[in-house]
């Protein structure tokens, strides 16, 4: 069994965070798959930086 940690589930916002800031991240215009979110972007709360998801992947590099 292959472990995704990367496969964004509801419960990952609580563990994530601003990888810049370290501020709390707020999940924006989701499509979500039963309970995977499949797409959507993640907006720091503090600096306000967004960070794609793409097919459950989040793009959480700072740009
Ligand atoms: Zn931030």
């Amino acid at each position: 069994m292959v472990i995704r940690y990367s496969i964004m589930k509801p419960d990952l916002l609580d563990i994530i965070c601003c990888p810049v800031c370290k501020g709390d991240l707020e999940l924006r215009d989701a499509q979500s798959d039963e309970n995977e979110i499949i797409s959507g972007k993640l907006v720091c709360k503090n600096c306000g930086r967004e960070y794609p998801i793409e097919d459950g992947i989040p793009d959480l590099l700072p740009k």
